[in-house]
């Protein structure tokens, strides 16, 4: 079994690169972000809950988004493994992972972070914001704040991996079918 992390700031391409290693690894995909996004626009609780936060440009609380995440594992008993993408963004959803993928016989093979500079990351959303309509990449003030709390709360979680010599860090500029090539070479490495 295979569980990825991808990680990295907003608009790093961590969507647009899953996409590509689900078709290569036979990995389920499961994006926090998108499952918030697909319980918003039909309206549940579970997302009236999340838009209030993402509207902002913040942080769901830890305890909705591991309930949401184990919920998730648990609709794919028989996953070859997974990508997570957008999860864990802190240190203790990285902590509460851990745990509960020990209780299923499970652990993280690796993180992978894809390592992009500022000012092409709020290039991209700017981007983003005109083709695909998400409301927190069309405003810049909310674009800064992902970006800060980012920095402040997710950027810490890497350490987390890199104690368990569990992280590579990929550089995730140039063209889409390059990096996905990097990332790759370094998946391959580890099986
Ligand atoms: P991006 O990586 O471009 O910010 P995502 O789709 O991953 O986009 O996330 C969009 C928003 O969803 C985040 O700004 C945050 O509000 C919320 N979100 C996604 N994943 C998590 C998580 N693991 N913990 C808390 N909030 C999350």
């Amino acid at each position: 079994m295979i569980n990825l992390v991808l990680f990295g700031p907003p608009g790093a391409g961590k969507g647009t690169q899953a996409k590509k290693l689900v078709d290569n690894y036979h990995l389920v995909h499961l994006s926090t972000g998108d499952i918030f996004r697909y319980n918003i626009k039909h309206q549940t609780e579970l997302g009236a809950i999340a838009k209030s936060y993402m509207d902002d440009g913040n942080l769901v609380p830890d305890d909705v988004t591991i309930k949401m995440l184990e919920t998730e594992v648990n609709k794919h008993p028989d996953a070859k493994g997974f990508i997570f993408d957008g999860f864990p963004r802190t240190e203790n959803q990285a902590k509460a992972l851990d745990h509960f993928l020990e209780s299923k016989d499970m652990d993280i093979t690796l993180m992978l972070s894809l390592q992009v500079p500022d000012d092409e990351l709020t290039e991209r959303l700017q981007k983003r914001a005109e083709t695909d309509g998400r409301a927190d990449d069309a405003d810049s003030e909310i674009i800064a704040n992902r970006i800060a709390v980012y920095k402040r709360e997710t950027e810490p979680v890497a350490e987390y991996y890199r104690a368990q010599d569990k992280f590579e860090a990929i550089r995730g500029t140039g063209p889409i079918d390059e990096v996905g090539n990097r990332l790759r070479a370094a998946i391959d490495k580890y099986l």
